[in-house]
């Protein structure tokens, strides 16, 4: 057996590259998460309490309009082959609908407006990089400090309030 330990060039590559999705509203999952509050844009008390708190699962998932959302069959999906979300039955024998339905340009926004901002996050990324390995000093984007900072207080993430 011949064992290589040598990445190919092009694995050793330190270009920073948007997520190679079709639809950037999903991520080619079907369901349209919220974790940039872009669906709040259209729908402010969308997975939020009464007082405003962010509780996100409170409310159904968004059902995509794009491929990803209908099955390979009319029995699989989370969309019927007419476009309808599927229903299903839950614990108490109701049917539910799987999610809900934003409009369809309001999810092309959403997936014109992440799609903009990872290919503004390869640019600076790329360029801050690229800096970096000429031996340029940079300064670290405020979005990446503010991950340090949180992970720098890992250990009492998952402490029970005492
Ligand atoms: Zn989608």
């Amino acid at each position: 057996m011949t064992l290589f330990y040598r990445r190919t060039s092009l694995d050793r590559d330190t270009t920073f590259y948007v997520p190679k999705v079709t639809c950037f509203a999903c991520n080619d999952s079907g369901i349209v998460a919220n974790g940039d509050n872009a669906i709040n844009k259209y729908i402010p008390d969308y997975d939020k309490t009464s007082n405003g708190k962010i509780n996100g699962g409170q409310d159904l998932a968004v059902i995509c309009h794009c491929d990803a959302a209908y099955g390979k069959d009319d029995t699989s999906g989370l969309r019927e082959n007419n476009g309808n979300i599927r229903q299903v039955q839950n614990f108490r024998g109701e049917m539910q609908c799987l999610g809900f339905s934003l409009e369809k340009d309001k999810i092309r926004q959403i997936h014109i407006d992440r799609k903009a901002s990872w290919e503004a996050t390869a640019k600076e990324i790329n360029t801050l990089r690229s800096k970096r390995a000429k031996g340029e000093k940079v300064e670290t984007p405020y979005y990446i400090q503010v991950v340090k900072e949180e992970l720098g207080n890992i250990n009492s993430m998952f402490n029970f309030p005492k």
